[in-house]
């Protein structure tokens, strides 16, 4: 494990927070509490089965909450819960639960394929969750079966409905558009931003892992901003402290809005503040990098939690200036996204 000066080293600890060496604050950590899944999604999965990770392999609950507490040490103050498909762990609520009762954190957030939505929604505002991220890449179940390789569309929406008259706010929807499988759709989306106070999300496909997808699937973001822009005046929305990556704006008349998250054709690397904490307990300071820190091994080995941040430091020294995939590139990110978590 390095160790030595951390502000020699393009660390600082700044107060105790996590300042890289581009000068870039890391407070916002993305779990995947599993890599399992309900759906088997054409961009995320590829053919055949994929090795599972085994359930000893997996962070608890309590070695999470631990790394949290640890990343709140250093400045962690915004946490979502992804994965896999989050809602398919046991005890899913009760870890939502324990986060949202952490006073140092400012922000505690969801994401979900909503297959499972409808029945647990209450239970996660309950357990103080309010901003939540569907992932949904067709209005039509037909292609929605189609994508995901279940029929669950109606299940789905059935969750953004009971969602919607629970209170959760914002309603995010993510859409990964791609081409000749949902681009007929994209105008489609962007209407649903009229009607529905949801901020629809379109996200450039992202070569990763293994898939049924490839780069020439990608649709980049001005060209599918400029088939919003058919439906009506598209008017900037200033993003506030809580928003990630997303270019935002709301259609002339809209209840919602719709944003753009250009991974590849403008990325947002100089202002990314994010850490991420795989399934099986590795630490990422880049989606778009394989280049990771195991915390699992110290962890069960009764490190302390000045060892256990002193990975986060390593990782957060490691984080590239910016990340090396192009539009159309080759795929270099070896990891499955459903491990990692998006
Ligand atoms: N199961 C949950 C869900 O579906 O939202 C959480 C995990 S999923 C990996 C998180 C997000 O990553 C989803 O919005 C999904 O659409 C997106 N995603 C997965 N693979 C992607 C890819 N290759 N490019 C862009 N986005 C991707």
């Amino acid at each position: 494990m390095a160790r030595g000066n951390h502000m020699d080293i393009g660390v600082t600890t700044d107060g105790g927070k996590l300042v890289d060496q581009e000068k870039r604050h890391l407070n916002y950590l993305r779990i995947s509490i599993t890599d399992r899944c309900n759906l088997r999604c054409l961009y995320c999965v590829p053919e055949g089965r994929i090795p599972k990770l085994d359930h000893e392999d997996i962070l608890s609950y309590e070695e999470i909450l631990r790394l949290v507490k640890i990343g709140i040490q250093l400045g962690i103050r915004k946490v979502r819960i992804t994965g896999g498909e989050p809602l398919v762990r046991k005890g899913v609520v009760e870890l939502l639960g324990r986060l949202t009762r952490i006073r140092e954190l400012e922000d505690v957030s969801l994401t979900t394929n909503g297959v499972l939505l409808a029945a647990n929604a209450q239970d996660i505002f309950d357990a103080g969750i309010r901003r939540i991220n569907i992932s949904l890449d067709s209005l039509d179940p037909g292609k929605y079966a189609q994508i995901t390789g279940y029929d669950q569309f109606n299940q789905v929406w059935a969750g953004i409905q009971r969602a919607r008259e629970i209170g959760f706010n914002p309603i995010k929807i993510n859409v990964v558009a791609m081409r000749g499988i949902n681009d007929n759709e994209i105008i489609k989306f962007g209407r649903l931003s009229l009607d529905h106070p949801f901020h629809v999300r379109f996200i450039e496909y992202m070569p990763i892992g293994n898939s049924r997808t490839h780069s020439r699937d990608q649709i980049l973001t001005p060209e599918i901003q400029e088939m919003i822009a058919t439906i009506g005046v598209l008017t900037p929305v200033g993003n506030d402290q809580n928003d990630g990556p997303a270019r935002r704006y709301r259609i002339a008349g809209a209840q919602g809005e719709v944003g753009f998250i250009s991974a590849l054709s403008q990325h947002f690397c100089s202002h990314c503040n994010r850490l991420r904490l795989t399934a099986d307990g590795k630490l990422r300071a880049c989606l778009l990098s394989d280049r990771h820190e195991p915390l699992k091994e110290l962890l069960r080995r009764g490190g302390s939690d000045e060892q256990l941040a002193e990975i986060f430091r390593t990782a957060v020294r490691q984080k590239a200036a910016k990340h090396q995939l192009c539009p159309n590139g080759v795929t270099t990110v070896k990891d499955q996204m459903q491990g990692i978590g998006g």
